[in-house]
């Protein structure tokens, strides 16, 4: 058992730093003492008393960071398994989004809280768009707070434009009451999109963010949603500096990115969203052009899981895929890939910390930063030997399952592959709950909502099929 305040040494891993050169150290220590790392180097002298941990064989990384997750929508794990984006649209902004009540927002948000320590999430935005209400804000705070991780809570409510309910006085109130005082495991964002209406009634929200001093994070170069139109007017208008995140932000032109790109915003990159939802294609490839920082994010579990293994994979191959795609439209190869591995690894460390202005404390494991520590790790699994390539181990190889030892400033939430101190029974209780009162309310729509149409298919006329089968022997 390993008593909080106890410090924790994990001994003789290979370990990726993160840190401004990318140092790689073999068989060597990372010390936690407090909330803090307290030496990365080859045996550490370490205080008595130092809970020890065998890394050999295992990789030590930074906590990983999602900066952007519909975190309450984890209630409805899977449901979307099919969706587009129209059919998550229609669901949760017009037809069913408003009848989840307070605890609903707390259980998806405990659950999806719960599942990022267990998958070496130590950060998670919380792109919280379900915010109807002041009481459904703080259930949603209640429940982060509930969960020894590391979050910020990005406020939107899509039953609202952003210009209502940014300038409440509810709002506020909520946000001194909650946010008044700085908090390094619990940080505020707002949360809102720009719909390209050429009044730019979204400028309000804006003018509160800045009041605040807070950041915004917003869907930007979403197919079919948000576009170049939105992009233009923050930027005519003033809105757009450094803490700006631009969520998907695919589907921009050239104009678009250089405003990004020269105001110092980030993207945060949804790949597996953008395959299958569609908001365009990921565009890691587009932003590297273009030299726009990126960080990696989840978006919502109604359609699939919180853990950034997965997003570090498909990131690297659809960025590519379409560089082979582009080349072989050019009756060209591709001989040497843009994208590293090693940079998807940065993404989902020191580019979520950048993009949360968070890198002075967190994102690499260098002394004096807060003690946010992974150890993938997994003895029984054929799948974690020989480690040859690091970087191509956790982003191709490694998976949740391999998440052998995770902290959180300094705190062990996860060893040896199982949650420490994780109330999983009063998540599920909540869950249950929520899936019986959703399930109850939709009804009748419940059993198609999860199964839309499928569009009628057409098989092609095939030249080769004269052969008749049954004569050929
Ligand atoms: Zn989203």
């Amino acid at each position: 058992m390993i008593e909080n305040g106890r410090p924790v040494v994990l001994r003789r891993g290979t370990v990726l730093t993160m840190n401004d050169a990318h140092e790689i150290l073999r068989d060597a220590d990372v010390l936690v003492v407090g909330e803090e790392i307290a030496g990365v180097g080859q045996n550490l002298d370490v205080p008595e008393g130092t809970y020890e941990i065998d890394a050999s064989d295992g990789i030590v990384m930074p906590g990983m960071i999602d900066t952007h997750r519909h975190m309450w929508q984890t209630a409805l794990r899977g449901y979307g398994a099919d969706w587009t984006l129209s059919q998550y649209f229609v669901f949760f902004y017009l037809e069913w989004g408003k009848i989840f009540r307070p605890q609903d927002v707390a259980a998806g948000n405990m659950l999806s809280a719960i599942e990022s320590l267990d998958a070496g999430v130590t950060t998670t935005v919380d792109w919280s768009h379900g915010l109807q209400t002041v009481d459904h804000a703080d259930a949603a705070v209640d429940a982060l707070e509930s969960v020894p991780g590391r979050f910020v809570l990005a406020y939107g409510n899509i039953q609202q434009g952003p210009w209502e309910w940014s300038t409440s006085a509810d709002f506020k109130s909520f946000v001194e009451r909650r946010f008044g005082s700085k908090n390094d495991m619990l940080g505020f964002q707002m949360a809102f999109d720009v719909t390209g209406d050429p009044a730019f009634p979204e400028q309000e929200a804006f003018k509160v963010a800045r009041e605040l001093d807070v950041p915004v994070t917003t869907h930007a170069g979403v197919w079919g949603a948000t576009n170049d139109d939105g992009i233009r007017l923050m930027h005519d208008h003033g809105f757009m500096g450094p803490t700006n995140i631009y969520v998907h932000a695919c589907t921009l032109t050239d104009d678009s990115y250089h405003r990004i790109a020269a105001t110092g915003g980030s993207a945060s990159v949804s790949t597996e969203s953008e395959q299958s939802a569609g908001q365009g294609y990921p565009p890691t490839w587009q932003l590297r052009k273009h030299g726009i920082p990126v960080s990696l994010s989840m978006d919502t579990s109604v359609w699939w899981s919180g853990d950034l293994f997965c997003a570090m994979r498909t990131t690297l191959g659809a960025d590519r895929s379409r560089e082979h795609l582009e080349a072989h439209a050019k009756q060209e190869t591709v001989t040497n890939h843009h994208l590293r591995a090693e940079q998807v690894v940065d993404w989902a460390t020191r580019g979520g910390s950048k993009a949360l202005g968070m890198d002075e404390l967190i994102g690499s494991l260098e002394a004096g930063k807060k003690a946010d520590v992974v150890l993938v790790k997994n003895e029984t699994s054929p799948v974690m030997f020989p480690v040859l390539h690091p970087y191509g181990h956790v982003a191709f190889q490694a998976q949740r399952g391999d998440v052998h030892t995770v902290l959180v400033n300094g705190r062990v939430v996860k060893h040896e592959g199982k949650l420490v101190g994780i109330d999983l029974g009063r998540a599920r209780a909540a869950i249950d709950e929520t899936v019986e009162f959703a399930q109850t309310t939709i009804g009748d729509a419940w059993e198609g909502g999860m199964h839309p149409e499928v569009p009628e298919r057409q098989v092609r006329v095939n030249p080769y099929q004269y052969t008749e089968w049954g004569k050929v022997k």
